[in-house]
């Protein structure tokens, strides 16, 4: 007998036997589980054939639309000729090329490229190629990372050691190492009337302290450039960026840049790092790298630190880090159609106007007496819903307000997933205006639905 395909059968199924991301799954005994049969740009389209705006990207992963053609006809003709090969030993074009387009848009001097599925992976390969150039240095005594508060990069134990959101964090720290962890610049905190460059600067301090004061034992310090996007969509000044390079030269110490969430034109220019005109030693790209089609992420880095590893294999120097689907050809592929389209169709350019109108269509909504503030970098939008906006002191967070929004946004026809009690937009570049103002219009309604007592 043929099964019935509608979300309430596929639900139902599903509950039997799947384990869910980021999620209680007693939540689902009232929150619907919704069943997508098909995506078309910004759109997705249940079984029951209602259909939600994208307007997270479906995590931040897509760039330019679900079942975009362009994207989809690379990967159609890759898997013509080679689906896999392993990357050790053997090679193929799509990694080469992808490598040599990568070097050629990201900040200079990072020339080589260091390949894994998941963000998190390419974390963690970031962090033991640092320890490990150092090591092969002779070394032996720097074993430490310094993070920010409210940071996050990922899931998998060295990413959360030096993650910093107590809510991913907090049950697994006996697991973890301790990083050396300083206070973020996120502008949330400024006096009023203080510009974001000026808090920024002066949120600096700390980070100048903690590199004088922890000098020979750290290998680097990780940050996410401009924007800690699961810490809330919290934002700070490109300043702070151009400060911390100075000072990770000055102390002999590597530079992170996990441009995993914010890479691939999110705030506003390629990378979040151009927009300090630095380069990191090291430099993590995971998520819109393939258009938001397949697992690919790439830890870049230096001629110097590749040449640090570079000797006779009985110097026991080399990176014998791997992971199964290095480079992928497929994904390598989608990742080869997202940049064409980035070029091709002049995108961040383009990006400009759908980034002001976004500002346009929510500014209202700074007024909304539980919103704190509406902030903004590039791509990305966040609304702070609070319980007092004059002392902005939060809702409590078992009323799960920020819940109430999504429930919302999904009868009106939108995935809006607000973090805890922050609603922000993330959108494929794809969207129109009037798509926009659609939203601006759900996020609206959903807060003052929210926010009432
Ligand atoms: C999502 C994210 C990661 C982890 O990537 P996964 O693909 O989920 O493992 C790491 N860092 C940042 C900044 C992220 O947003």
């Amino acid at each position: 007998m043929m099964q019935s395909m509608d979300n309430d059968s596929l639900t139902q199924r599903d509950l039997r036997v799947l384990w869910h991301p980021c999620t209680q799954m007693q939540d689902h005994e009232s929150l619907p589980l919704i069943p997508i049969r098909r995506g078309q740009g910004v759109w997705l389209e249940d079984f029951d054939g209602k259909r939600y705006l994208d307007a997270i990207s479906s995590w931040w992963v897509n760039l330019f639309g679900h079942a975009n053609p362009r994207i989809n006809a690379a990967i159609a003709d890759q898997l013509e000729n080679l689906e896999h090969v392993m990357l050790a030993g053997f090679t193929h074009e799509p990694v080469i090329e992808l490598s040599e387009k990568l070097i050629k848009i990201a900040p200079p001097g990072l020339g080589h490229c260091f390949y894994a599925s998941d963000g998190s992976a390419a974390l963690e390969i970031a962090l033991k190629m640092s320890f490990h150039y150092w090591r092969n240095h002779g070394e032996i005594k720097r074993t430490r990372f310094i993070n920010l508060t409210n940071s996050y990069h990922g899931e998998t134990l060295g990413a959360l050691s030096v993650g910093d959101v107590a809510l991913y964090k907090e049950t697994y720290q006996p697991l973890l190492r301790e990083a050396i962890t300083v206070k973020s610049p996120d502008c949330y905190y400024r006096e009023s009337g203080e510009s974001w460059a000026d808090y920024s600067t002066r949120a600096f301090v700390e980070m100048e302290a903690a590199l004088a004061r922890h000098t020979g034992e750290v290998c680097a310090v990780v940050v996410e450039p401009l924007v800690q996007c699961a810490g809330s969509m919290r934002m700070y000044d490109p300043v702070y960026l151009k400060l911390l390079r100075q000072a990770c030269d000055k102390y002999q110490v590597h530079l992170i840049a996990d441009e995993i969430a914010v890479g691939f034109g999110r705030t506003g220019t390629m990378f979040a790092c151009e927009q300090a005109r630095i380069a990191p030693d090291f430099l993590c790209l995971g998520k819109g790298l393939t258009g938001g089609y397949l697992p690919l992420s790439v830890c870049m880095t230096t001629d110097e630190v590749y040449t640090a590893f570079y000797a006779e294999y009985t110097a026991r120097q080399a990176f014998l880090h791997s992971h199964s689907y290095t480079g992928n050809p497929l994904a390598c592929s989608a990742a080869l159609a997202t940049l064409d389209i980035f070029r091709n169709d002049d995108v961040i350019n383009r990006n400009k106007a759908l980034a002001t109108h976004m500002a346009r269509a929510t500014a209202a909504l700074a007024e909304h007496p539980h919103v704190a503030e509406v902030r903004q970098t590039g791509m990305i939008l966040a609304i702070e819903m609070v319980k007092d906006k004059k002392t902005r002191a939060p809702f409590p967070w078992q009323e799960r307000r920020g819940l109430a929004v999504y429930r919302h946004a999904l009868e009106r026809g939108a995935l809006l997933r607000p973090l805890g009690d922050v609603i922000y937009f993330m959108p494929p570049y794809v969207i129109t205006p009037e798509e926009i103002d659609l939203l601006s219009e759900i996020a609206r309604d959903g807060t003052d639905l929210a926010t009432r007592e």
